[in-house]
This record gives C-alpha cells, sequence and structure tokens, in this order.
C-alpha cells in the first residue's frame, strides 16, 4: 500500500494510503461542520465525487477543495443528482412505458426529458414526489463504474434505452463513466452526491414539451422540470416567489388590463397595442424623447425598409442573415425589412460633408425593427419579431469617448431609476478571438469604457472575450421587485460600420478622419421593456405612466351632471381621467377600479355635489380628506413630476 500526500488549496498536508478515498480526506482536513457540507470535490481540475480513492486518481500529491453544497457549484450537483432521483422514480412508476434520455441541472433547478406515450399531469407529481422520498429515505448510493464503450452500448441496449445508445455513439474516447442508484443506470460524467439521503429539498414544478435534442424533426419528449435546495427554507422562498412571477405574468396581466394581445391571424410574436397599452406606450415614448432633448440628443425618423445593397455594404447580409426575413421586390429591385438602424443613420449622417466641430453627433430614434425569431422561443412581450429599440448613435473623435460613454452611463441610470430600477448588474466585454480594428483601438476603447465607469463610481465585472466582433461594450442587467435579472442596456463601440460605409469627418488638420460610432439603447426595445415593467409593478404603475390616473364614480343618478363637469375640467387639465356612471353598486365600482389598478378614485355623492368638491380614495383604500377639482388637479400634476424625477 503506497502513501499519498493530500493537502487543501491553502493549509496543512496529510498523508493517506492510497486506498482511502476523497471522503477520508476530507473527513481529515475539515471540521466537522465542514465535512457534512461537503458535496463533492475539485482535484486540479475535476470535479469527483467524495468516493472515489484516492490511488484511482493517478497523483502522489494531491491538493482538494472541498465543494460545499452552499456555493454555486455543490448547488449544481445536488440538483443534478435530484434529477437522476426523479428518473429512477419515474421508471419505478412507470416502467416499461418510458425511455429515459438527459437529465441536467439548469439555472433555478433541473429538469429531466422522458419518452413516454401518456402525458404527466400535475397528478402525477405527487405519486413520483413520494417515490422519491422513499428512494432517499432508503439512503441508496449513487456508485460510479467505468466501463467501455462498447459495454455501454450493450447495457444500454439490453434496457432498450434508444436515446442512451444513440448519445453514445457520438461520445468520443473508448471508456465512459456510469452512475448507479440502485437499479438505475445513467450514462453520466458527475460528480454526484454519496447517496440519495442527501436529497431531502426537492418539488417538481411543471412538465412541458420538448423535441429530442431541440429539432423539432425529433420525437417530441416530455419535459419534468423540478428544483431542489440545500435548506427547507430555500425551496420555500422559491416556491413563493415563482407563484409571486405567476400572478405578475406580463401576458396574463396585459390582457385583464386591456394593455395589448397578440393575435394569430396577424401573427406570432407581432404585438397589438390596445388603447391603454397605447397610452402606457406614448407616455414612456414621451418622457423618453424629452429626456433625450435634454440631454442634447437629435430625434431621427426612419423607414422600416432599404435596399439589399445597403443590408450588402452594411455586412447584415453576410453576418446576421438568418435573423433577417427574406426580401421583397419593388420595381424589380429587391428590398428588405430592416433588422437594425445603424445603416439609415448612417446615411443620414453621410448626406452631407461633416466637420468635427460638429462633434459629438447625438441621434436617437424609436426605431422599430423585425427580426426572425423561432415560433417555439417567442414569449408575451418579452421576445417577439417586431419590436421598438429605443435606439442612439454617437458619432465623436477618439479623445471625446470617455466623456460621451459616461453621458451615456448618466442618461441611461437615470432613465433605469425614473422607471423604479436602481439595482444592475453591469459587465463590460473585451476584445474576442475573432475581431476588426486595431489591437491598439480596442485597447483605447476598452480603456475609455472602464474609464467611464470609474468615473461614474460604478462597480462591474469584465466578461473577457465576451466583445461582439466590431467592439467592446457594456450591458447593464436590471433587477426587479422580485430580484430577477433582465438585460436592458447595452452600449457598444463599433469600429466596424464606420469603416465599411467610409464614414468621415474633416478633422482640425484639415484631412479626412474616421469617427467612432457608439450604438446604444437604455431600454432595449419598448415591448420587452413594458413586458419588464408590467411584471415589476404588478400593473400597477406610477402614476406619471399610469394611462388611467383617475376614475369618478357616483353613489346615484342624481350626481351625474357633476361628475361630467370633473370629467371635461380634469381632461383640460391633462388629467387621464375616465367616469363610471353605472346604475352599480359603489363597492362593484370601486372593486372594478381597484382589479383596473387604477391610482385614485374620485367618490362623488350629494355631499361633493353641494361643497363642489371631490373624495379621493388612493389605489391603496386610503380616503382623502376632500379638496376642489383644481386641487385635484394639482395633486396629480405635482405627483407626476415628482415621479418623472422634475422639480
Ligand atoms: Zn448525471
Ligand atoms: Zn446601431
Amino acid at each position: 500500500m503506497a502513501e499519498i500526500k493530500i493537502s487543501l488549496a491553502e493549509g496543512e498536508k496529510i498523508k493517506l494510503a492510497d486506498t482511502a478515498t476523497v471522503a477520508d480526506a476530507v473527513a481529515e482536513l475539515l471540521s466537522n461542520k465542514q465535512r457534512k457540507q461537503t458535496i463533492a470535490a475539485v482535484v486540479g481540475d475535476t470535479f469527483v465525487d467524495l468516493s472515489i480513492e484516492l490511488g484511482s486518481l493517478g497523483e502522489k500529491d494531491i491538493t482538494i477543495k472541498p465543494i460545499l453544497l452552499s456555493s454555486a457549484e455543490g448547488l449544481d450537483i445536488l440538483r443534478h443528482s435530484t434529477a437522476h432521483l426523479m428518473a429512477k422514480a419515474v421508471l419505478d412508476l412507470y416502467g416499461p412505458d418510458v425511455k429515459v434520455t438527459i437529465g441536467p441541472s439548469i439555472e433555478d433547478g433541473f429538469y429531466y426529458d422522458f419518452d413516454r406515450q401518456t402525458p404527466f399531469t400535475p397528478d402525477d407529481f405527487a405519486d413520483i414526489e413520494a417515490k422519491m422520498q422513499e428512494i432517499v429515505n432508503a439512503a441508496l448510493p449513487f456508485e460510479r463504474t467505468v466501463v467501455s464503450k462498447s459495454e455501454a452500448v450493450k447495457l444500454f441496449e439490453d434496457k432498450g434505452e434508444t436515446y442512451k445508445v444513440e448519445l453514445l455513439k457520438e461520445i468520443e474516447g473508448d471508456t465512459v463513466s456510469l452512475y448507479q442508484l440502485d437499479d438505475f443506470v445513467d450514462l453520466c460524467r458527475g460528480p454526484h452526491v454519496p447517496n440519495s439521503s442527501w436529497l431531502k429539498v426537492f418539488k417538481i414544478i411543471k412538465v412541458a414539451g420538448a423535441y429530442w435534442r431541440g429539432d423539432e424533426n425529433n420525437p417530441m419528449l416530455q419535459r419534468l422540470y423540478g428544483t431542489a435546495f440545500g435548506d427547507k427554507k430555500l425551496l420555500k422562498k422559491y416556491l413563493r416567489d415563482l407563484e409571486e412571477a405567476k400572478k405578475r405574468d406580463h401576458r396574463k396581466i396585459g390582457k385583464e388590463l386591456g394593455l395589448f394581445t397578440v393575435n394569430d391571424q396577424v401573427g406570432p410574436g407581432l404585438i397589438l397595442w390596445h388603447p391603454k397599452g397605447a397610452m402606457l406606450r406614448k407616455l414612456i415614448e414621451d418622457y423618453w424623447k424629452d429626456e433625450h432633448y435634454n440631454h442634447n440628443y437629435e430625434l431621427l425618423y426612419t423607414p422600416h425598409i432599404a435596399k439589399r445593397d445597403l443590408w450588402q455594404t452594411s455586412g447584415h447580409l453576410d453576418f446576421y442573415s438568418d435573423n433577417m426575413y427574406s426580401s421583397m421586390a419593388v420595381d424589380e429591385v429587391q428590398y428588405q425589412l430592416k433588422p437594425m438602424n445603424c445603416p439609415f443613420h448612417i446615411a443620414i449622417y453621410k448626406a452631407q460633408m461633416r466637420s468635427y466641430r460638429e462633434f459629438p453627433i447625438r441621434w436617437c430614434e424609436l426605431g422599430t425593427v423585425y427580426r426572425y425569431e423561432r415560433t417555439g422561443v417567442l414569449h408575451g412581450l418579452l421576445r417577439v419579431r417586431g419590436f421598438t429599440q429605443d435606439d442612439a448613435h454617437i458619432f465623436c473623435r477618439p479623445d471625446q469617448l470617455e466623456e460621451e460613454i459616461f453621458n451615456i452611463l448618466d442618461l441611461n441610470l437615470h432613465i433605469l431609476k425614473t422607471f423604479g430600477f436602481d439595482q444592475y448588474d453591469i459587465y463590460l466585454s473585451t476584445r474576442p478571438d475573432k475581431y476588426v480594428g486595431s489591437e491598439e483601438n480596442w485597447q483605447q476603447a476598452t480603456d475609455a469604457l472602464k474609464q467611464a465607469l470609474e468615473a461614474k463610481g460604478l462597480e462591474y465585472e469584465i466578461d473577457p472575450g465576451e466583445g461582439v466582433f466590431y467592439g467592446p461594450k457594456i450591458d447593464i442587467k436590471i433587477k426587479d421587485v422580485l430580484g430577477r435579472s433582465w438585460q436592458c442596456s447595452t452600449i457598444q463601440v463599433d469600429f466596424n460600420l464606420p469603416e465599411r460605409f467610409g464614414v468621415s469627418y474633416i478633422g482640425e488638420d484639415g484631412k479626412e478622419h474616421q469617427p467612432i460610432m457608439i450604438h446604444r439603447a437604455l431600454m432595449g426595445s419598448l415591448e420587452r421593456f413594458i413586458g419588464v415593467l408590467i411584471e415589476n409593478y404588478a400593473g400597477a404603475f406610477p402614476l406619471w405612466m399610469a394611462p388611467v390616473q383617475a376614475r369618478i364614480m357616483n353613489i346615484t343618478d342624481a350626481q351625474s351632471d357633476y361628475c361630467e363637469k370633473i370629467y371635461g375640467k380634469l381632461r383640460q387639465a391633462g388629467v387621464r381621467i375616465e367616469n363610471d356612471l353605472r346604475n352599480e353598486k359603489l363597492n362593484f365600482k370601486i372593486r372594478e377600479a381597484q382589479l383596473a389598478k387604477i391610482p385614485y378614485m374620485l367618490v362623488i355623492g350629494d355631499r361633493e355635489v353641494e361643497s363642489q368638491t371631490v373624495t379621493v380614495r388612493e389605489r391603496s383604500g386610503k380616503n382623502l380628506p376632500p379638496m376642489s377639482i383644481q386641487e385635484f388637479a394639482e395633486k396629480i400634476h405635482n405627483e407626476c413630476m415628482v415621479g418623472k424625477g422634475i422639480s
């Protein structure tokens, strides 16, 4: 028996026999508390099971990094192991009816895809969970074996697991590892928890269809989604958040509040804005335009189509054609629906000779673009085929870049804050392997982005090599009230398009130079951003962007005339107002206004008519003292100014 030296990344060294396991080493090296939290380990670059023998690792001197259950990797292993557990439970229950495929861990949990004729129903979930619990209670080990590929093929062929056989045939190398949980064998790299007693906290969430390998020509499988945690409390919180997210689903709220619909006859991924949604959008657009004007931008409008030739020059036909629709002939010339606004802004730039004196040029447009997305990925307002970008292009000299990025960040965060978002993650993406422009230009631009972020006092993460081929970029992901992240803003430096279109300006030296071009979108697209807003506010928008700010309701018909008068006056004063003069009980009217998430209700009875006042009820249910119509209009006006950050 040989001895092997073992150590933690930083810490004491011990010696163990080569027949000892990683678990033995962990027991020697870690405190009891940490040991109980250790789910697997990393040796060198390799993830290993705790049960593996030290001698089999092929080293005389081993450094072990324990993976704790509380870490992201630990949670991944726990969830992936729970996917195996669920697969075993499904096979135990529905046996010969089922073929297994794959079951990875994902962001919020795991899934497993099954081939089974009978659909899984939510009623089955309880049965499967009960079976899983039995297996957990039995504390069955996860056993790893390494076998030759041909042996594995035979094993799965005998079991009739044709999907596994297909996968095996594509794996390179002569051997594969298998994991066995009782009688359930899965092809898997691992690592896994030592035994099923680790998998105490789980829940099956939903079932959905999924094509084998995501290909529509393949059989449709049933994907069971589940989640697992190391702690009951975390699962409870997750399920609560999930419930809350369901209530906030923008498609549901969008329909209930009359904001938008998608219609099959019109086409998937194409949004129809109903009057209330159109008002919401108008308010956001107006605010956006005003803010841009105040920050020295100029507004542009450009067409929805252009000759194919333009997209040839821009390079989109070469690099972006998968996302573009087929062209159409107009007077025998081919035209193309636009996937981006940039070439149009360049055409405006090139309409005349430009001088350094004009710089920086800041042009913005709410530009509607069309991009191909597969039907399967379309999702309400969040993933669509036609959408309006809050686009802008800035042309400047290299020495102005840092200041311009600073200004963009300033406007960006200001606008996000007005919409209620002040938590975000910022990423700076640097030069990828394939790129255009000189290395020197990339360095300068990346430094300018960094300096601007630092001058603004913003924390950011670097995504090495994740920049677009044409330049470095900053991405901002906002967090909503449920703590979910949404990619919104992007700021990109571009060395490519100015070159392709021969964009230039006359510098101080009287010579032609190439300007720096910046693309940026703050909200991303109006569709997506409004989807996020709906979910963030659960449809109860702040007063300044509420499509309807107040609803008037009479107690009896006797007050109808006065209600009409209030309506006229408030509408004239710019308040977005509705009248509910139906012959219904007041409580019913209040409840409906509440469901419509209208910020203020004006309840009008005889007393109000007599004193020529309005009684104001807030969305929260709180009543305010009576006030004059004029006072109410001023109150609305002032609250909107504060809401929009103007005071
Ligand atoms: Zn596995
Ligand atoms: Zn652009």
